[in-house]
């Protein structure tokens, strides 16, 4: 070979008996057949099989064996966000003259993708109250062939009865899809209850580094794969195998993450709760919590994220007294190691319940921080609050 060529060709090393724990990372595009038999039939190569790179490497397949096992599911998905695995999993499944039923609590972008984009294809819209199944059997009909929940909700926390959504959605031949971003499927599994199949944003806890975007969609049905699959073909929608095997290296701390992260987040509760000028904390470990029955039925543990419901007199000094704080970052998108604060504002992503708590909602996520330096933050902040209402 010459030097040009030798340059460009990758030698054969021995591979066999460098057994690590970890799959390395297999970046590629072109699949390289062995001959030309083989080539033309790549077709047929099946879902397991390697045809493009869009379709999977050995590192992204790794990561979505270990999500369908977690999820109890059959097959799963990579996107390259959450927001992507939600808006491509439910536009699978939806052609004009359809309808879908999406929870009112759900994750804002989610609303914003179907009043635009499901909408200007010619689907039908609505909306039901995530707390109250008997909205759902009023809304639904024979058209609706999604059902889409979230639980807990977006920043207010309710809990779903995905049991009984599902009985109802199944009765009118609807999917049920599910946003399980918030328990992970370590702390609930959705197809379980009756999803048939499940997102998560795995961006947030899953990767759990703050540092990379991904989501994912697992499937709990065989007739599901074919739709998902084809439409991420025609999309042209892959993941990058970079960002996977961090996610797999994230994958493997995230239960001792969440654990820190929840029992954490009880002790600042006991704490904020007492705080005159909190009105109510949205969290659902918590027994006077409303949706804490299902929480409790359904899920197998909480994580880090709850949000602060303030006084009226107080909520609107909460965003310019964040900047008080040391430990806490200002930002969204949670679940990392870093304890993070938003203000979110509710109201306006509300169109069925309304909300009649006072706007904005301080969602916190709490990180692996040493807890007291957190706690001091929480209590200059709430003491900086208490000082602008005069
Ligand atoms: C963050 C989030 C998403 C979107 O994930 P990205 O990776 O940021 O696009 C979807 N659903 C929920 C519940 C989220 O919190």
């Amino acid at each position: 070979m010459k030097d040009l060529t030798q340059c460009v060709v990758t030698p054969k090393v021995k591979t066999a008996g460098f057994e690590t724990l970890g799959i390395g990372v297999h970046r590629g595009s072109t699949i390289v057949f062995k001959n030309a038999n083989a080539y033309a039939s790549r077709a047929q190569s099946g879902h397991d099989g390697y045809a493009y790179g869009l379709y999977g490497t050995p590192t992204t397949r790794t990561l979505e064996a270990k999500l369908t096992a977690l999820e109890q599911g059959i097959r799963t998905f990579l996107l390259p966000s959450g927001q992507a695995a939600n808006a491509i999993a439910i536009f699978s499944f939806l052609k004009s003259g359809d309808k879908v039923l999406i929870a009112d609590t759900v994750y804002p972008p989610i609303r914003d993708f179907a009043d635009s984009d499901l909408a200007r294809f010619g689907v039908d819209v609505g909306y039901y109250d995530a707390s109250n199944p008997q909205d759902l059997e009023r809304q639904i009909d024979m058209r609706t062939k999604i059902v889409w929940c979230e639980s807990p909700g977006s920043t207010t926390m309710e809990i779903q009865d995905l049991p009984r959504i599902a009985d109802i959605a199944h009765r009118y031949g609807a999917l049920v899809g599910c946003d399980n971003t918030w328990a992970t499927p370590l702390h609930c599994k959705p197809l379980t209850l009756g999803a048939d199949f499940v997102t998560e944003a795995l961006t947030k806890y899953v990767s759990g580094h703050s540092d990379l975007l991904m989501g994912s969609v697992t499937v709990g049905n065989e007739n599901l794969i074919a739709p998902i699959r084809s439409t991420l073909g025609r999309l042209g929608i892959g993941a990058s195998p970079d960002d996977a095997s961090l996610v797999l290296r994230g994958l493997e701390t995230l239960g001792v993450r969440l654990s820190h992260a929840a029992s954490g987040a009880q002790a600042l509760i006991e704490w904020i709760q007492k705080h005159p000028i909190v009105d109510q904390v949205l969290y659902p470990t918590l027994r006077d919590f409303p949706g804490h029955a299902l929480w409790k039925r359904d899920f197998l543990g909480a994580s880090g994220v709850f949000s602060v419901v303030f006084q009226p007199a107080a909520a609107p000094h909460l965003p310019p007294a964040l900047d008080i704080l040391k430990t806490f970052a200002i930002g969204n998108s949670w679940g990392g190691t870093r304890s993070l604060m938003a203000p979110i504002p509710v109201k306006q992503h509300r169109s069925v319940c309304g909300w009649t708590g006072a706007d904005p909602v301080l969602r916190i996520s709490v990180g692996l921080e040493d807890l007291s330096d957190l706690r001091a933050d929480v209590e200059n902040l709430f003491a900086d609050v208490a000082a602008r209402m005069g």
